[in-house]
């Protein structure tokens, strides 16, 4: 147990110094994984024995002094949305149940190139749409601090398995927020990178322009050294940003002294939890005590980031699902009499309901005579928000506030309810239809003992300055090193 508590930076210097082989981390893994995950059930797959092949591979690198990559030896877990080379790759769906990729999205090249160990794939919500991770076809994840609750979504699986000590970092994907709610609920760190920061080739599509991959992991630190493998140019992706990728743990201490802190009222209002409030109220004082001065800022569009959020995601999801009818991909209805009936019925019987609702709003947005109403509507809207944050970056280094407004809900407690379950999203969508970082760290429990995420947000590819910022607090507090008890 106690080797699987440490972090990615920890386990790695351990291997390099040859105080523990990789193969016996890898062995001690899955037992635990064995032992806690039909709990927490955060695995849809396990990848057991290329796992230990690449591990004897790397144990037998460094007996050779060998020259090994930047995330040697550490067993990692990917949101089963992004594509892995002869691992399925179901996105938690019916309709892709048996799709086995023919090849690496380019971030899993990336961890493979740097030798990481890749040891499953996590669940998540169909398609990464659900904030609770209840959605997924096959099964639900639990909260590693109390299995009565959602690990919230749409990567609760990485973020579960990163909590629960299963996983020392993993990977997930973010459209409106789904890396950076399970993290808050889950106790761990995620981060949204800047739309562009990190290719998408191979993350199967939601909604195009809001899609990124991110890393999750146990704190800043490991974030950092993740984010750095995985960053960067990728020629199979056109919004790819060509900027170079900095080391970013270099600098990572550098404190807030003089630092402006940004606080939008918007972000403090009704349907904020008590608990949340008062934590993340403690955790701007102690930035203010570490030198940072802090201020009030205002976002005015923010109240309709959650309805064009909707309105934008659906429309791109409606056209980026088209492509899975049962002719191409994954599953196919049988007995069927012609075409027609053939796409009709394999894509009801292999699409689960909330994917069906976002399919059908969303051909319903882009549909001729609304157009204009609703997705064209939506998109000046989305301008608006996006201006706000170009503003308020004018005069402040970064936002801090809330990740979500509530830590974890019970299971099945907002799953009839798709309205009240889109609003868990309400402080994380604004930073996706923006384009704009953002990171979640733990910074207190609720009275229930369940994890509080608080979020930095910067202005775009200012990812070295945010982690620099979450850093600061994590240094001076213990949150990141509680421990469920499972
Ligand atoms: N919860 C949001 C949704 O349901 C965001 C999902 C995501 O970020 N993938 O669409």
């Amino acid at each position: 147990m106690k080797l699987l508590s440490f972090t990615a930076l920890q386990i790695r210097r351990k291997i390099l110094a040859r105080e523990i082989r990789t193969s016996d981390l890898i062995k001690e893994l899955y037992e635990r994984i064995n032992k806690v995950d039909p709990d927490v059930q955060s695995f849809l797959a396990l990848n057991e024995k290329a796992a230990f092949d690449a591990a004897k591979e790397i144990d037998q690198k460094i007996a050779n002094s060998v020259k090994v990559g930047l995330l040697a030896g550490i067993p990692i877990a990917i949101k089963d949305n992004i594509c892995t080379e002869g691992i399925a790759t179901t996105c938690a769906s019916k309709i892709l149940r048996n799709f086995i990729p023919p090849y690496d999205a380019f971030v899993i090249k990336r961890l493979k190139e740097e030798d990481a160990i890749i040891i499953g794939k996590t669940n998540l919500d169909e398609f990464a749409m659900g904030s609770s991770t209840e959605n997924s076809s096959y099964k639900i994840t639990r909260n590693p601090y109390n299995l009565n609750c959602v690990p919230g979504g749409s990567s609760g699986g990485s973020t579960a398995a990163v909590a629960a000590d299963i996983a020392f970092m993993a990977l997930g994907s973010e459209t409106g927020g789904s890396i950076r709610q399970p993290a808050a609920l889950c106790g761990v760190v995620g981060l949204k990178p800047t739309y562009g920061r990190v290719s998408r080739y191979g993350l199967i599509a939601f909604g195009s322009s809001l899609d990124q991959i991110g890393p999750v992991a146990k704190d800043v630190c490991d974030t950092a050294l993740l984010l750095s493998v995985i960053a960067g140019k990728d020629k199979h992706d056109s919004t790819c940003a060509d900027i170079g990728v900095p080391d970013y743990l270099k600098g990572i201490d550098g404190g807030v002294k003089g630092f402006r802190v940004g606080v939008p009222v918007e972000y403090f209002g009704k349907g904020l939890d008590d608990d949340v409030r008062t934590a993340v109220d403690k955790a701007l004082k102690i930035y203010e005590k570490l030198g940072a001065k802090i201020v009030e800022v205002s976002l005015p569009h923010t109240e309709y980031a959650v309805a064009v959020y909707y309105i934008v995601a659906n429309a791109e999801a409606s056209s980026n699902l088209a492509r899975f009818d049962g002719v191409r991909y994954g599953f196919r209805s049988n007995d069927v009499k012609g075409i027609d009936e053939m796409y009709c019925r394999s894509r009801s019987e292999g699409f689960g309901n909330e994917v069906k609702r976002r399919i059908m709003l969303g051909n319903y947005a882009l549909s001729s005579g609304y157009y204009d109403a609703y997705y064209l509507k939506a998109s000046k809207v989305r301008n608006l928000i996006k201006k706000d944050f170009d503003e308020v970056f004018k005069k402040i280094d970064c936002i801090i506030c809330p990740t979500s407004p509530v830590p974890a809900f019970e299971i099945g407690e907002r799953v009839n309810n798709p309205l009240e379950m889109y609003l868990s999203d309400i402080y994380t969508i604004p930073a996706n239809l923006s384009g704009i970082p953002g990171i979640s760290i733990p910074c207190g429990f609720s009275k229930k003992g369940l994890p509080i995420g608080l979020q930095i947000l910067t202005n775009c590819f200012e990812e070295a300055k945010m982690l620099q910022i979450a850093y600061a607090f994590e240094r001076e507090t213990d949150f990141h090193l509680a421990k469920p008890k499972l």
